[in-house]
């Protein structure tokens, strides 16, 4: 059936509900308890993307529940393998048509996925192909989930870490990712464990706080990428907002609540934050602290202006860093070939 905008307008997306709510929601309809978990297994453990499919419920009832209800798909749009070492990335589009990206890579105890959060990103960061672009909408939980699972029936893999490093921020859209973390650690559906999942920001400080309360300790990754307030504010306008010193504190924070060592993530851009002198100012503003500091030659972006530091001036970088007793590494780049880092494939395709 081709796809009418109204047509889920005034539906219930049932993948983004827990199954409490999920209980709830059908409990008018006169729907018992083990039918509600058959339901709930048929959406997140065989992860079907139709009513039709979930063949050990009545006819009625499928009926019922696929006209009051919709299940969030992920479609493929576009699939691309890298031909050096087997990443794969994917741009999805639902059911309004808008895509982002995802990103499957092969590593040796696992399969990971970075995935996107939004459509788009408000937050302007100046070195980013998805910033630029600007913001469009967020995705639901259900939207965020649905990736994972359409990566897993099209590769017949289990995805077995996430990382929320796609398009968008998350912490700008802290109600929805909150709820796919629910969903995907529950040991009724993928069953990811915390630790498994990585939750990357640029620092919406007030959110950190949130996140560490919220009893999900996901390991938390601060995208930092400058040490000193002016170059931050210049190439990350949310600095402006939260600068520096309150998104570390905040991090330090976490770290102490859940136990989980933060990463902070930083790209080198030549000649505007790789000098040693940086790389002492991050030392200091880090040291001492449950960290480890993940280093990245900055992905040039057409129209940015941005180089990538030179491979001498990287290790230079971390030779501070760990001459400091500041865990530092050099993060290997992936599919390459295939532009793996996100916000360039839908660049394209919008085009
Ligand atoms: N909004 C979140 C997560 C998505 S961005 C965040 O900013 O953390 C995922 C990661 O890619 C971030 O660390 C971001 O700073 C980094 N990134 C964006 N553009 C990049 C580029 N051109 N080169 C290297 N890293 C980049
Ligand atoms: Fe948004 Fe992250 Fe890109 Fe900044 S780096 S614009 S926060 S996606």
């Amino acid at each position: 059936m081709p796809f009418s905008p109204d047509s889920t307008k005034q539906k219930t997306d049932i993948k983004s509900l827990s199954k409490a709510e999920l209980e709830e929601f059908l409990r008018p309809m006169g729907v018992k308890s083990f039918r509600v978990n058959q339901i709930y297994s048929w959406l997140h453990q065989k992860q079907v993307l139709t009513f039709d499919e979930m063949t050990n419920l009545p006819a009625s009832l499928r009926e019922e529940l696929s006209s009051i209800c919709y299940i969030s798909v992920a479609n493929i749009e576009k699939k691309l393998v890298s031909s050096y070492d087997n990443t794969i990335k994917y741009l999805f589009s639902f059911q309004d048509g808008e895509c982002v990206e995802s990103v499957v890579m092969d590593y040796h105890h696992g399969r990971s996925m970075c995935i996107s959060t939004q459509v788009g990103c408000k937050m302007g960061c100046t070195f980013c192909a998805t910033g630029k672009a600007g913001f469009v909408r967020n995705l639901t939980a259900s939207e965020i989930l649905a990736q994972i699972h359409a990566a897993q029936k099209d590769l017949n893999i289990r995805i077995s870490s996430v990382v929320l490093m796609g398009m968008g921020e998350p912490l700008d859209n802290y109600d929805n990712v909150l709820k796919f973390l629910s969903l995907a650690t529950d040991s009724d559906g993928l069953a990811l464990g915390a630790r498994h999942i990585t939750l990357s920001t640029c620092g919406i400080v007030p959110k950190i706080y949130e996140l560490a309360e919220s009893g999900i300790p996901v390991t938390l990754s601060l995208s930092l990428h400058a040490t000193t307030d002016e170059i931050r504010s210049r190439t990350m306008p949310v600095n402006k907002k939260y600068p520096i010193e309150e998104a570390i504190r905040a991090c330090k924070y976490y770290a102490s609540v859940t136990g989980r060592r933060i990463t902070y993530e930083y790209a080198l851009i030549s000649g505007v934050n790789d000098s040693d002198t940086d790389a002492l100012r991050l030392a200091n503003l880090i040291k001492g602290s449950l960290c480890h500091v993940n280093l990245i030659p900055v992905n040039p972006v057409k129209g940015t202006g941005y180089t990538q530091s030179s491979d001498k001036r990287l290790r230079a970088f971390q030779k501070v860093l760990t001459d400091n007793r500041v865990n530092a590494t050099v993060r290997r780049t992936l599919g390459s070939d295939i532009s793996a880092s996100c916000g360039q494939l839908r660049g394209s395709h919008t085009k």
